[in-house]
């Protein structure tokens, strides 16, 4: 059966609350009826617990309860990052993803403000650092502070990114 909250199927599915959850959302579902039906309806791709799935699978229990749960509170991503789309459980580059490389490179070349920005490519201020930290356009995945080598393809490269890391360390951007 299908996990209702990210659509993982697996025979290893479990039920609780009569709603079937994968291993991975099972694991973080409250105890509480009313709390858990929120949980389940707060729906999460299943691509993005894909990677857990895959490094998780050497891992003793214990450790891989721990590293999920770090890896999902840290809200890795809850659907696919600006740039990307999911198709078929991948992450794959989406009509906008040359955006991603625009924005990066004006970062580092323009003397534009964060706010300026953003602004141009209808982003928050917030949104907009994220993106700029984000180890998936270099075709990584960060999480328990942690890089590791993604499946998916980078949308910019490594020396444009560490640039960009360094231009935002030096102006002291968190
Ligand atoms: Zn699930």
């Amino acid at each position: 059966m299908k996990c209702k909250k990210c659509g993982y199927d697996s025979k290893n599915n479990r039920k609780k609350f009569d709603v079937f959850l994968c291993e991975i959302c099972f694991s973080f579902s409250p105890d509480e009826k009313p709390v858990f039906d929120k949980y389940v309806n707060e729906k999460i791709d299943t691509a993005v617990l894909e990677t857990f799935r895959l490094y998780s699978k050497n891992l003793r229990e214990k450790q891989k309860q721990g590293m999920i749960q770090k890896a999902v509170k840290g809200n890795l991503m809850s659907r696919a990052p600006l740039g990307y789309k999911i198709l078929g459980g991948k992450l794959i580059p989406a009509e906008n993803s040359k955006e991603i490389e625009e924005i990066f490179e004006e970062f580092l070349n323009e003397e534009k403000s964060l706010r300026n920005l953003a602004e141009k490519h209808r982003l928050s201020v917030n949104g907009l650092k994220k993106v700029l930290k984000n180890f998936t356009y270099i075709g990584k995945i960060k999480f328990n502070n942690q890089i590791y080598g993604g499946e998916h393809q980078p949308l910019i490269s490594t020396t444009l990114f560490n640039h960009v890391q360094n231009k935002l360390e030096k102006k002291g951007i968190k």
